[in-house]
C-alpha cells in the first residue's frame, strides 16, 4: 500500500488534520473510516507497514460482520478472494459453533436475527487489517505507516494538541498536531499511558496463544471451541479454539483469564504444545506442520482502561480495554467503539471549542457505558466464576446435555441479540444487562 505523508511537522503551525488517529488497527482504521466518511480529514499514524501480522484468532462472529457490512466491505462469498492476495481464499465463512465439552460435541448455529447476519467469518489477520486500512484510506483517511508514535504533545493546560513520533526507517523524529487524538494502538496502550490512564486491576484481563498449523481440518464451516483442554486424564487450565483458514491450515490456540490460578503461573506455549499432542493424529497438528512460531498478547477486558475520553484524547479498542470478557472477541467492539468514536467526534467538531464540545466528547464514554456497561459487569461476574475449576466443570457439565441451554448460552456469550422485539431468550439478556450496573 502506498505511503501518505502529508503531514507536516508541528512548529505552532496549524493543525495536519482535524483528527489524529494512532493505530491502523480494527479500532483505528474504523475509527478513520467513519471519520473520512463524515468528512473530516484524518491522518493516522501505523508503526508497521502493511501487510503484517497481528496475534489473533482471527475469527468474526456476526456482530464483526455487521460491523464490516458499515464500512462497505463485501463480505459475500462472491467476493471470495477478490480482496486477499493470490491464492488466498478471501472470506471464510462460519455458521456457527462447534463447542466441544463434558466429552460431547454441540453444533450451535448463529442466531436468526434483525440486527445482525447469521453467519460470521475467519481471515488471517495478515490480510484483514490491510483490507481495512485500505478501505479507510480510499474514503480519504491519510494513512503514514512506519510512523512509530511515542507520546502525545500537550498544550499549557495539559491537553492533547498532537503527536510526537519516528518516521520511517530512519527513524525521523517529527510531530503532527490535531485538536483531537484518538488512542488506538493497542493492549499496550502506550498514549494512555502517558496521560497517566494505568490499566484497571478491578477488571478481567487474559492471555491467548496461538499458532498456525498445516492440516486436512483448514476447511470447516463452523468455528471450534473447547471449553475444557486435556493431555490425557489431566485437565489443563485454559479454553481453546480450532478455526479453519481454508488455506490448508488451522488457527489454533488457547486463553487462560486472570481469575484462574494458573494465570502468569504457567508455560502457555508449552500448554498449548501439550493440548495439540492430545488431538487425534489425523488432525496433524504435529510440530512438522507448524507454519511458524506459538504468538501471544493480551486480552484487555471489560474496559479495563478508563476513562475513555479525557482531555483531547479517546481510547478505542484494546487500549481502552473493549473485549468481551465473555468469548475473548476484541474486533467488533474495537470497530464498535470506533464507529461510536468517529459519531461523537463528528458532532464535537461541528461545535466551537469549549464546554459544548467537551460535552460531546464526554459523551461518547458515557454511550459506551450505556451499550455495554451492564453486559460487561455480567461478564466479570462469569469470569470470576469459572475461574473455579469446580464451576466451570459443573456448567460444563450440566450445560452440554442441553441444547436449548446451550444456545441461550451462546447468544449471551456472543453478545447476540435483537434489542426489540427478539426471542425470550433475548428479552431474558436484555433484561439482565439492563438490571447489572454498569462497570
Ligand atoms: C491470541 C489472541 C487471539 C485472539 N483471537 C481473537 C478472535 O479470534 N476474534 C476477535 O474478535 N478477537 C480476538 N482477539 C482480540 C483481538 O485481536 C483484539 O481485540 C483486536 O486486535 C483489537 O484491535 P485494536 O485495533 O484495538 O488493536 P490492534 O489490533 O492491536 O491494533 C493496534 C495497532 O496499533 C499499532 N500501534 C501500536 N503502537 C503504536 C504506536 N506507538 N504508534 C503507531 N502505531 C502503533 C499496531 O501496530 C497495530 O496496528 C485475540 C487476541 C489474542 C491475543
Amino acid at each position: 500500500m502506498a505511503t501518505v505523508t502529508t503531514a507536516g511537522r508541528y512548529d505552532g503551525q496549524p493543525d495536519d488534520a482535524d483528527v489524529i488517529v494512532v493505530g491502523a488497527g480494527p479500532a483505528g482504521a474504523t475509527t478513520a473510516y467513519h471519520l473520512a466518511r463524515a468528512g473530516l480529514s484524518v491522518l493516522v499514524c501505523e508503526k508497521s507497514r502493511f501487510p503484517r501480522e497481528k496475534v489473533c484468532g482471527d475469527g468474526l462472529t456476526p456482530r464483526a460482520v455487521r460491523a464490516l457490512i458499515a464500512m462497505g466491505i463485501d463480505t459475500s462469498e462472491r467476493a471470495g478472494s477478490a480482496g486477499g492476495p493470490a491464492g488466498h481464499p478471501g472470506w471464510v465463512r462460519n455458521k456457527g459453533l462447534r463447542v466441544y465439552g463434558a466429552g460431547r460435541v454441540l453444533h450451535l448455529d448463529w442466531p436468526e436475527l434483525a440486527s445482525y447476519p447469521s453467519y460470521g467469518l475467519v481471515r488471517t489477520r495478515l490480510d484483514f487489517d490491510d483490507l481495512l486500512a485500505r478501505r479507510a484510506a480510499e474514503v480519504g483517511a491519510k494513512l503514514v505507516e512506519e510512523c512509530a508514535v511515542d507520546g502525545p504533545v500537550l498544550d499549557r493546560a495539559g491537553r492533547v494538541v498532537g503527536v510526537t513520533a519516528m518516521l520511517g526507517s530512519d527513524r525521523e523524529p517529527v510531530s503532527y498536531r490535531a485538536p483531537l487524538v484518538v488512542a488506538a494502538d493497542g493492549v499496550s496502550g502506550r498514549l494512555a499511558l502517558a496521560l497517566g490512564l494505568a490499566r484497571r486491576t478491578d477488571r478481567p484481563m487474559g492471555v491467548a496463544v496461538r499458532r498456525y498449523y498445516r492440516s486436512p481440518r483448514h476447511v470447516d464451516d463452523y468455528l471450534e471451541s473447547w471449553l475444557e483442554l486435556r493431555d490425557g486424564g489431566t485437565l489443563l487450565p485454559g479454553y481453546g479454539w480450532i478455526f479453519g483458514m481454508g488455506d490448508g491450515t488451522c488457527n489454533v490456540g488457547l486463553g487462560v483469564l486472570n481469575s484462574s490460578a494458573a494465570f502468569q503461573h504457567t508455560n502457555y506455549r508449552e500448554l498449548l504444545t501439550r493440548w495439540m499432542g492430545s488431538t487425534p493424529a489425523e488432525w496433524e497438528f504435529v510440530e512438522e506442520n507448524a507454519t511458524g512460531p506459538i504468538r501471544g498478547a493480551g486480552l484487555p477486558m471489560a474496559f479495563n482502561r478508563t476513562p475513555h475520553y479525557t482531555r483531547g484524547m479517546l481510547l478505542v479498542g484494546d487500549s481502552g480495554g473493549m473485549v468481551n470478557p465473555f468469548n475473548g472477541e476484541g474486533i467488533a467492539y474495537a470497530m464498535e467503539g470506533g464507529q461510536l468514536a468517529a459519531e461523537h467526534i463528528a458532532q464535537a467538531l461541528a461545535r466551537p471549542a469549549g464546554s459544548g464540545r467537551e460535552r460531546a466528547l464526554h459523551d461518547y464514554a458515557g454511550q459506551l457505558r450505556t451499550t455495554y456497561g451492564g453486559y460487561y459487569r455480567l461478564g466479570k461476574t462469569f469470569v470470576d466464576l469459572i475461574g473455579h475449576p469446580a464451576v466451570l466443570s459443573f456448567c460444563t457439565r450440566h450445560g452440554m446435555p442441553r441444547p436449548v441451554l446451550m444456545r441461550f448460552v451462546l447468544k449471551l456469550l456472543a453478545n447476540l441479540t435483537d434489542p426489540r422485539g427478539g426471542d425470550a431468550m433475548d428479552r431474558v439478556i436484555n433484561a439482565l444487562t439492563k438490571i447489572a450496573p454498569a462497570v
